[in-house]
């Protein structure tokens, strides 16, 4: 018995785009209201309130209609002016990424640059803008999801802030799956979004904008406006008193509001603690099982995406073909540089469920086997389901 391909996979355990909730399904399809509509205003600015309060942030976030992607590009249009020399930390696929963009818009780009199975030192941050003091903005990604590895913006955050810098954060792939606000990083422009750890489909970002940042975008006669990637465009239509500079996603927004109120209901922490316990029986399952994870050093390893090192002579598409066609799992590739090289299990949202760990461990392990890799399924099994029975009974 196998699965064909050309149906849905039975379980997406991939790092996005992810599952969504079934509330959220639900909610995508309430009636459409008209933007102008009292009713549709006066709940809107209840959403951004929910946003405000589930991102812990001091106003309520920007909601832009694009997924984070365009939120990123915005934040460097706006935040980045062009006599600014702009610092890009990257340790991945994303953080190099976001260095083109920079580079689109500042008078200079530098970078520290790791290799992508390990994370940024914040040390070499702090020397690093000692030895450059014109540095105006530094850029990180936390999470960056094609390796499953973290980096520490809380340290940076807290370097950039003592060297006058102001700290721009891709937080798309960690926020709401573990503890991480704009706040705690003392970001000035932290970009988000509901389509991966808040379990929503790709269509939304949620950008955390500071006092300073907001000052310097007002200041930067080339940031956008009516555009897009304009956030200045959108910075009071969270006001139900205020236009809309456009039609906002109306359905969008409907499933927004399903995925906050799920967030605040169960609650923040235990969210992040239900994440951290699915990522962690994942990790020491398949160490039992024989295999390395990614990620260099353990501290590192991403609670929202367990990224799996394929063994010599491995290659991870025909893993990540045969966990699909024997198991019925889809399960993420990596991106560019890390293609090829591993397997990535998202634990996003719905997927965030300790169950999940097992069937991603006999999916894996299960196809490993199949490609000829030395792997006991058993034993990672074992140890998976160990550590989920002594979380039990803690
Ligand atoms: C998912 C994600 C984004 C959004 O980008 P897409 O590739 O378009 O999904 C941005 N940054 C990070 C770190 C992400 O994981």
């Amino acid at each position: 018995m196998m699965y064909d391909e050309s149906r849905a996979p039975v379980f997406t355990l991939t790092s996005g785009p992810v599952d969504a909730y079934p509330e959220v399904l639900r909610a995508l399809g309430r009636t459409v209201l008209y933007d102008y509509d009292p009713a549709f205003q006066a709940f809107y600015e209840n959403v951004a309130l929910k946003a405000q309060k589930a991102m812990r942030t001091g106003a309520p976030p920007l909601i832009l209609q694009g997924e984070p992607v365009m939120a990123l590009e915005g934040a460097a249009a706006s935040l980045i002016a062009r006599e600014d020399v702009v610092l890009n930390l990257a340790s991945g696929v994303y953080g190099k990424g976001f260095g083109y963009w920079a580079a689109r818009y500042a008078k200079k780009v530098e970078e520290i640059e790791v290799p992508y199975d390990s994370a940024i030192d914040p040390e070499q941050v702090r020397a690093f803008l000692k030895a450059h003091p014109e540095i105006a903005v530094v850029c990180v990604c936390h999470h960056d999801t094609p390796s499953g590895t973290l980096n520490d913006i809380e340290a940076i955050g807290a370097i950039a802030a003592e060297a006058g810098a102001l700290l721009l954060v891709d937080a798309v792939s960690s926020w709401a799956g573990m503890p991480t606000s704009a706040a705690a990083s003392q970001a000035a422009v932290y970009v988000t979004g509901p389509n991966k750890c808040l379990g929503c489909p790709p269509a939304l970002s949620l950008v955390a904008v500071s006092d300073a940042a907001w000052a310097k975008i007002e200041a930067n006669p080339d940031a956008p406006f009516a555009s897009m990637l304009s956030f200045t465009d959108w910075r009071h239509a969270w006001k139900k008193t205020e236009p809309f500079p456009f039609t906002p996603s109306v359905s969008e927004i409907n499933g927004l509001d399903a995925a906050l109120d799920r967030y605040l209901e169960e609650g923040p922490e235990a969210v992040w603690a239900r994440h951290a316990l699915t990522a962690r029986i994942c990790r020491e399952g398949i160490k039992a099982m024989g295999i390395e994870l990614w990620p260099i050093r353990e501290e590192i390893a991403s609670p929202t995406t367990t990224a799996v090192r394929m063994p010599e002579g491995i290659d991870a598409g025909t893993v990540l073909a045969s966990a699909r066609a024997r198991y019925g799992v889809s399960m993420s590739a990596g991106r560019s540089e890390t293609l090829g090289k591993l397997v990535r299990i998202g634990h996003m949202g719905p997927t965030a469920q300790p169950a999940y760990a097992l069937v991603a461990i006999a999916a894996i392990g299960g196809a490993l086997k199949s490609a000829g890799a030395q792997v006991d399924v058993p034993a990672g099994l074992a140890a998976a389901q160990a550590v989920w029975d002594a979380a039990i009974d803690q």
